[in-house]
């Protein structure tokens, strides 16, 4: 076990992953509102043991009423943009809407057609944009991690 833990600790340091200083959780949410499934994989491999978003205090919960960051990965749907608009108007102020991937930010491949509303914009105020098709879990994380940095006081623990 004392071998493991030595390189993890040692793979962590040559990918440049290092514990952060900051003090604060945040709680997120995740809703696709219509991707291809590939930005979920991504944001699925944070909580594996290499990236473990965990240690930055940044946790995935089940329910929007615990969540301070709704994260929305594809092109809304015609049949999600009430879904999305009801687990956003569940969460508590401050809120943030992560928009993940190039569909949730209206740069996908996927064009207009009748049962899209658009992108993650056309539906809810978003905060931050995380581009790629899809974006790589250390994208996604640095960006998740320098917004909290940014609005750290916002986010009250
Ligand atoms: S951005 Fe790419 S990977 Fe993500 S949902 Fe759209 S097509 Fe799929």
């Amino acid at each position: 076990m004392y071998v493991l833990l030595r390189q993890l600790s040692r793979i962590r340091r040559d990918a440049d992953i290092s514990v952060p200083k900051r003090r604060i959780s945040a709680a997120m949410r995740h809703v696709d509102s219509g991707s291809c499934n590939g930005c979920e994989q991504e944001l699925e491999a944070l909580s594996n043991p290499f990236y473990d978003l965990q240690r930055y205090g940044i946790t995935m919960v089940a329910s929007p009423r615990h969540a301070d960051i709704l994260v929305v990965t594809g092109t809304v749907t015609t049949r999600m943009e009430g879904p999305l608009r009801l687990a956003y108007g569940a969460m508590p102020e401050p809120r943030i809407v992560a928009a993940i991937g190039n569909c949730a930010i209206g740069a996908g491949v996927i064009g207009e057609a009748e049962c899209l509303v658009g992108d993650v914009s056309m539906v809810l105020p978003v905060d931050i944009r995380i581009p790629g098709c899809p974006p790589t879990p250390d994208a996604i994380a640095s960006a998740l991690l320098r917004a909290l940095g940014e609005s750290s006081t916002s986010l009250p623990r």
